[in-house]
């Protein structure tokens, strides 16, 4: 299937997974003129879930990508708004106790109904290279050609490349090659969250008070929190509502082998996981679908200590992934670090407990990092260290 030979680049990179990032991925590098393959294992592109909230950052990206425009069309304009979030306590009257503070004004998030914002991206996909159907089972280098890796499909097929970037989600096949043959980081987090989409004038005339159209609510409480923000033009709320254990490390429990990470429940369980909470909580959760998804989060834990395995790259690139591994990597722990601590303070876990008026204090300053890295500074940092390793030819 498409030997590298006929590609202009003379290599050819073969993403795994069609998800966001694996199609965005592919957008990236066919705009580069990088010969490009990907592979999914579903028979069509698809996102599961409800809403999906874009932080400016992202925003950032999407548009120099040159994507945010064709997302943006399929949005509708209270879509995009500033992304400040407002942190609420979760019981009592939900007295707003921190707001993220819009120190840009033109930091935009959009919140976004998942299957539209990939709808939006995969108009950008040549369909040709494209390969449905494909689940990728194995990773081992060519048998004829040590410097290429060959990919082998459930249905038998196979496909030999230079450059595989795995992008097939928090299951990974391609993490195993990374790790060496064997895969042990994955871990339950001990946390679930609940989703479900509600209209909002349903939530308003059940007398829910809380405004929603000006910025995402964060409800906090004893070792759950609910987050909530509007899609389709303020007309529907997405709900993710989470509820933690924090007695069982990370790591020490998995859950039993075959148990599903995803399920459908009652609404009965939600309303039960979140008694005592307060009116507007209890308004969200009584209007949630009757049988809402229920996820158990899994993270990659402990952090892997590289992206890369050197001999994925062939063709002298092995060099351009370990420099990817050693910007990236860094960054990519430091966000899940902050997630892991954020998702501690909403839940009362955090420096200041359940002194609610206080974690404002815990939260200041984290999210500066990541909303207002620049990816482009990434991109520019990669480049100073190709440029150190001679991967560019001298000019003059
Ligand atoms: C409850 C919840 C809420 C979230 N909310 C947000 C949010 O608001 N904002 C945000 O930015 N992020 C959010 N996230 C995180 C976000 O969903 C993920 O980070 C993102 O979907 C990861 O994208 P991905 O392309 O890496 O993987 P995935 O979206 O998982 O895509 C992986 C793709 O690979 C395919 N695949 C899997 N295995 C194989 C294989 N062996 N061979 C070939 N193909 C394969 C799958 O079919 C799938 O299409 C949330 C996550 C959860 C669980």
């Amino acid at each position: 299937m498409n030997p590298s030979a006929s590609s202009p680049k003379g290599f050819q990179v073969s993403i795994v997974g069609g998800g966001v990032c694996g199609l965005a991925c592919a957008i990236a590098l066919e705009k580069a003129g990088v010969p490009v393959q990907l592979f999914e294992a579903a028979a069509a592109f698809g996102e599961i879930g409800a809403g999906i909230g874009i932080g400016p950052n992202a925003v950032r990206v999407l548009r120099y990508m040159g994507l945010l425009d064709a997302v943006l069309q399929k949005c509708n304009p209270g879509d995009l708004k500033p992304r400040g979030f407002v942190y609420r306590t979760g019981t009592g009257e939900h007295e707003a106790v921190y707001t993220v503070p819009v120190e840009d004004p033109n930091d935009f998030g959009i919140g976004i109904h998942r299957a539209t914002f990939l709808d939006a991206l995969v108009n950008f996909v040549n369909p040709d290279v494209c390969h449905f159907n494909k689940r990728c089972v194995s990773v081992t280098q060519s048998p004829d050609n040590p410097q290429r890796i060959l990919l082998q499909f459930l249905d038998g097929s196979t496909h030999e490349t230079d450059v595989v970037l795995g992008a097939d989600g928090i299951k990974s096949s391609i993490r195993k090659f990374v790790l060496g043959g064997t895969d042990e980081s994955i871990a339950f987090s001990h946390t679930v969250a609940y989703r479900g989409l509600i209209p909002y004038d349903q939530l308003q005339a059940a007398g829910f008070k809380t405004d929603l159209t000006v910025a995402p609510a964060c409800f906090m409480g004893p070792s759950k929190h609910i987050i909530s923000f509007t899609i389709k033009n303020n007309e529907i709320v997405n709900v993710v509502a989470f509820s933690a254990n924090y007695k069982t490390p990370i790591g020490t429990e998995n859950l039993p082998d075959g148990a599903a990470w995803v399920e459908q429940v009652s609404r009965d369980e939600v309303q039960k996981v979140y008694e005592g909470m307060g009116p507007d909580v209890k308004i969200l959760l009584d209007h949630m679908p009757e049988r809402p998804s229920k996820w158990s989060i899994h993270v990659v834990h402990p952090p892997l200590e590289s992206y890369v395995k050197g001999r994925v790259a062939v063709l002298g690139d092995a060099a351009v992934l370990q420099v990817y591994s050693q910007i990236r990597r860094p960054r990519a722990q430091m966000v899940w670090e902050r997630s892991y601590l954020m998702g501690r303070i909403y839940d009362g876990h955090g420096p200041h407990g359940m002194d609610w008026a206080k974690t404002g204090e815990d939260m200041d300053g984290m999210f500066p990092s990541v909303w207002h890295h620049d990816a482009n500074d990434d991109v520019e940092a990669a480049f100073a260290l190709l440029r150190e390793r001679g991967a560019f030819p001298r000019v003059g």
